[in-house]
């Protein structure tokens, strides 16, 4: 380590949950495309796709 604080770590909001989430190892390569906190969030985004067809 080279005195990396935990709150160094890119953080962005998940757009299912509205919560903020922090950069995680295996993000490291796709972190530019990450939207979702978790597995959970992603499969949810099914639902946000669907009402954002019809706003
Ligand atoms: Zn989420």
């Amino acid at each position: 380590m080279r005195g990396v604080k935990k709150s160094d770590l890119p953080t962005k909001i998940c757009l299912v949950c509205g919560r903020p989430f922090t950069w995680r190892k295996k993000w490291e390569k796709v972190w530019d495309e990450v939207k979702f906190c978790s597995d959970h969030c992603r499969q949810n985004k099914k639902i946000i796709d669907l009402k954002s067809r019809y706003s």
